[in-house]
């Protein structure tokens, strides 16, 4: 197994030991960064389902002056270590009560650096090392964080898999119900990497309440589609604690929130985040991450409208080219997600290689069908449609994007070309939405 490509380190201290200043080596720095923002900023179609742009604005306070404060601790003179946080308060305390109001709860936390951490506070404050967890497999979307290999494992729980119908894509109700009642678990913990449809919370909430067990939700990917009221929210539903990533769907800076609604988990959850896995919170991205939640507040709604015609359109017309794109029965998909068995067109990572030549960036995706042992070759690929809906793109466009994408995977078109059709389209669409920037 390879860590770091040894190659691309080499080069990089090739390139430091041949300049002959430091100053120069950082302009290589410099370089590298403004090669990705030409490239990936202007030239590409970035359908990775965990990226979305920022607005002007929420770029411009990652960069702020108050990013180089240091501000541990809870709001207020009395809850910090540190003098000097008057205006700092000022910004958390607007944070926090942007976020109740987005998520429509009693309670939000910004200090979290990602939605990792997140879901580590939610299992160091709501469980104890033993206890039983049921979570989503891999090739499911079952995420690390709830696995094994991530926080959840790190916590030392016992972790069993939630079933799944034969489709792959929804739970089996009645197995669970058997299973459940098995194994007994503290905490069933739903959402995904690969998110197309809702799921059954207040069916799991049931099967487990009789035990005292509790759903918790880890809605990295959906947490802008909730706040945006296009997907059931899981607190509604029955859900005690809902995590997320504040870069993906949100389309704020890339971070973590944690929201519930009940006053009996706010020592545990409170004391889990400070002073256990939040120190210097990084007070710029919370700044950033106040000013995402009042664009969201104004244009999430009709954002995540159009994110999820967009993904449905772009769905039907991968389908329409002969491309098998998982949940057709149930009409694709109800996220920015849209997810296609490439095994005819030669694997997810060849595809995902061959449209990135093209310009479309696209990851490669465990499916339902794949084993957990072959992560590295998986038969899917996964879409998003998150920054090309910001972009002011909708359903002809993703028509269009759809048919590239199409000709690239059956071998009709050449990469190269396409390249260059998406660099015109991509120029047509320059302003970023759904912000108060005029930009
Ligand atoms: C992306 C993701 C995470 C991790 O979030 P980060 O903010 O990247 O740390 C956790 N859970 C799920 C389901 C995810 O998709």
């Amino acid at each position: 197994m390879a860590y770091h490509d040894a190659k691309i380190l080499e080069r990089a201290r090739s390139l430091i030991e041949a300049q002959p200043s430091r100053r120069l080596i950082q302009l290589e720095v410099l370089a590298a960064v403004r090669r990705n923002e030409q490239w990936r900023g202007r030239e590409c179609l970035n359908l990775l389902a965990p990226e979305a742009p920022t607005s002007p604005t929420v770029r411009a306070l990652l960069a702020s002056e108050v990013g180089t404060r240091a501000a541990e601790g809870h709001i207020g003179p009395e809850g910090r270590w540190f003098a000097g946080t008057r205006y700092i308060d000022e910004i958390e305390a607007l944070c926090v009560e942007l976020l109740k109001r987005l998520f429509r709860c009693r309670y939000a936390d910004h200090r979290l650096v990602a939605g990792m951490i997140g879901n580590l506070a939610v299992y160091s404050a709501l469980t104890r090392p033993g206890d039983v967890i049921m979570s989503l497999p891999q090739p499911a979307g079952g995420h690390s964080s709830n696995r094994s290999n991530g926080p959840a494992g790190v916590r030392g729980l016992r972790i069993f898999d939630i079933p799944l119908d034969a489709s792959g894509l929804a739970i089996d109700l009645d197995t669970f119900a058997q299973e459940a009642d098995r194994v007994r678990p503290t905490l069933v913990v739903l959402g995904s990497t690969m998110t197309l449809f809702p799921r059954p919370v207040k069916e799991l909430a049931q099967v487990v309440g009789p035990w005292g067990g509790r759903v918790y939700y880890d809605g990295a990917h959906e947490l802008g589609l909730i706040a945006g009221d296009q997907f059931p929210h899981p607190l509604k539903e029955g859900a005690v604690v809902l995590t997320g990533s504040t870069g993906k769907t949100l389309s704020g800076p890339q971070g973590g929130v944690i929201v519930w609604d009940d006053d009996a988990l706010t020592p545990a959850l409170s004391e889990a985040i400070f002073p256990t896995l939040a120190a210097t919170h990084q007070v710029n991205r919370v700044a950033a991450l106040a000013a995402a939640a009042a664009e969201f507040l104004e244009f999430g709604k009709d954002y995540m409208a159009q994110v999820v015609a967009n993904s449905r359109a772009l769905a039907r017309g991968l389908s329409d080219r002969g491309l098998a794109v998982l949940g057709a029965e149930k009409g694709f998909t109800r996220t920015h997600q849209v997810i296609v068995d490439v095994t005819r067109q030669g694997g997810g990572h060849n595809s995902a290689a061959r449209l990135e030549r093209a310009g479309i960036i696209v990851n490669k995706n465990l499916i339902p069908k794949d084993r957990v042992e072959e992560w590295d070759r998986p038969s899917g690929i996964r879409i998003g449609t998150t920054e090309v809906t910001r972009y002011g793109m909708k359903e002809a466009e993703m028509d269009r994007i759809g048919e590239w994408m199409a000709g690239v995977l059956n071998g009709t078109r050449d990469p190269d070309s396409v390249a260059a059709d998406v660099r015109h389209l991509r120029a047509e669409f320059p302003r970023i939405g759904f912000c108060f920037d005029v930009n």
